[in-house]
C-alpha cells in the first residue's frame, strides 16, 4: 500500500483505471481487484514464472524511449523468458513505483502500451502493486506461463557435437543504443528493434512441442555472455563462427565503416532472439523452421566459448556482455 495521494487520480483511481482496461481471459477466474488473482491451471502442464525489473537510469532512459514504448518493452522482455523455455505466456503482474515527476498522462501511456503488447500475445494483466518512489521510475513485471510437463527447455541440456542456432537477426538493438549514446538518431527500424523488441513465442512453442532443442535461452545480456550461460550450465564449450552471424542489414553497413563494431554484435544485448542448441540435422528436416534459424556454431568438449574468423583463426572479443555488478 502506498501514499494515497500518489497523484491527482490517486493510487486507487489508477488501479481502477488499469482494472477497467485490463480485460479478461478464459483462464483467469479472478483478475485485478481482490487480494490475489485466481488462475485456472491446465492439467498435465507445469507453471513457468519469471520477473524482470526495469529501473530508470539503468534499463531505460526517458529521453530515448516513450512511455508507450516502455510499456510494450516491459511486457515483451518478460514474455521472452517464457518463449525461451518453450512455454505459453498466460498472465502478467505489474509493480509500478513512481515519483510525482511521472504525470497521469505518462502512466496512462505506459499502461496503454503495456496492455496493447500483452493483448498481442493473448496475455492478460492479472494484478500488481502501485507505490510512490522517492527516486527513479521502477517497474517490476512478473509473467506466469505454462509448458507441457517435462518439456521446458532449460539452459543445461547442450552436449558436445550439437549445433548452435539463433533466430532472427543480431546486433540491431545494440547498434541503436550505441547510436543513441553517441547522440545520433537511429533509423526507425533500428529504434523499433531496441525500444519494442518482440518475444519469439511461436518459435519457442514449436521447438518445445517437437522436442527439437536441447538447450535454449533468449539473448538479453549479449550473444557471447548468453552462450556462456548455456556452456556453463551444460558443462560444455562452444565454438562460434563469426562469418555465420545473421547480422541485421544496417549492422552490416555500419560494420563496413567501422570493423570494430563487430564486438557490439557479440557483446551487445537485448536482441531477445532465441539462442539454442540441437542435434545436428534435426532442425534441417523441419520445413516450418526454414528461414527462421541460422546455424552459428558447434558445442564442443571443455568449457571455453571461442569465436572463429572465416579463416578459422581465433577472434578475441574486447567487450564483455552486460553485467550489473561489473
Ligand atoms: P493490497 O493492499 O492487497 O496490496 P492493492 O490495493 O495494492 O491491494 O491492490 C488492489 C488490487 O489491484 C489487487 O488485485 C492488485 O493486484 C491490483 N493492482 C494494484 N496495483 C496494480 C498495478 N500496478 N497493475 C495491476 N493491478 C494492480
Ligand atoms: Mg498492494
Amino acid at each position: 500500500m502506498a501514499d494515497k495521494k500518489l497523484r491527482s487520480m490517486g493510487e486507487f483511481g489508477l488501479i481502477r483505471r488499469i482494472q477497467e482496461q485490463a480485460g479478461s481471459a478464459a483462464h483467469l477466474v479472478k483478475g485485478i481487484g481482490d487480494d490475489c488473482a485466481v488462475q485456472r491451471q491446465e492439467p498435465g502442464r507445469e507453471l513457468l514464472t519469471s520477473t524482470d525489473l526495469l529501473i530508470e537510469g539503468i534499463h531505460f532512459d526517458r529521453r530515448w524511449i516513450s512511455m508507450e514504448q516502455l510499456g510494450r518493452k516491459a511486457v515483451a522482455v518478460n514474455i521472452s523468458d517464457i518463449a525461451a523455455m518453450g512455454g505459453v505466456p498466460r498472465s502478467l503482474l505489474l509493480g509500478v513505483a513512481c515519483s510525482t515527476k511521472v504525470s497521469d498522462r505518462d502512466l496512462q501511456e505506459f499502461i496503454a502500451g503495456f496492455l496493447a503488447e500483452a493483448q498481442s500475445y493473448s496475455v492478460v494483466l492479472a494484478g500488481g502493486d502501485t507505490s510512490r518512489s522517492p527516486g527513479p521510475l521502477m517497474i517490476s513485471v512478473t509473467v506466469l506461463g505454462e509448458v507441457e510437463k517435462g518439456q521446458a527447455i532449460c539452459r543445461s541440456g547442450a552436449a558436445p557435437g550439437e549445433a548452435i542456432y539463433v533466430s532472427g537477426t543480431l546486433g540491431g538493438s545494440a547498434l541503436a543504443l550505441h547510436q543513441l549514446q553517441q547522440g545520433e538518431q537511429p533509423s526507425e527500424e533500428l529504434a523499433r528493434q531496441h525500444h519494442t523488441p518482440k518475444a519469439q513465442v511461436a518459435l519457442g512453442r514449436l521447438l518445445a512441442q517437437r522436442q527439437l532443442a536441447t538447450a535454449m535461452l533468449d539473448i538479453s545480456d549479449g550473444l557471447l555472455a548468453d552462450l556462456g550461460h548455456i556452456a556453463e550450465d551444460s558443462g560444455v564449450g562452444a565454438e562460434l563462427q563469426l562469418a555465420a552471424l545473421p547480422l541485421c542489414p544496417e549492422f552490416v553497413v555500419a560494420l563496413e565503416q567501422n570493423p570494430q563494431l563487430i564486438d557490439l554484435a557479440l557483446s551487445g544485448g537485448e536482441d531477445y532472439q532465441l539462442l539454442l542448441t540441437a542435434k545436428e540435422q534435426r532442425l534441417d528436416q523441419q520445413p516450418e523452421l526454414a528461414g527462421l534459424l541460422t546455424r552459428i556454431g558447434t558445442i564442443t568438449q571443455g568449457t571455453e566459448v571461442i569465436v572463429k574468423r572465416a579463416d578459422q583463426t581465433r577472434y578475441r572479443c574486447a567487450r564483455g556482455g552486460f553485467d550489473h555488478f561489473v
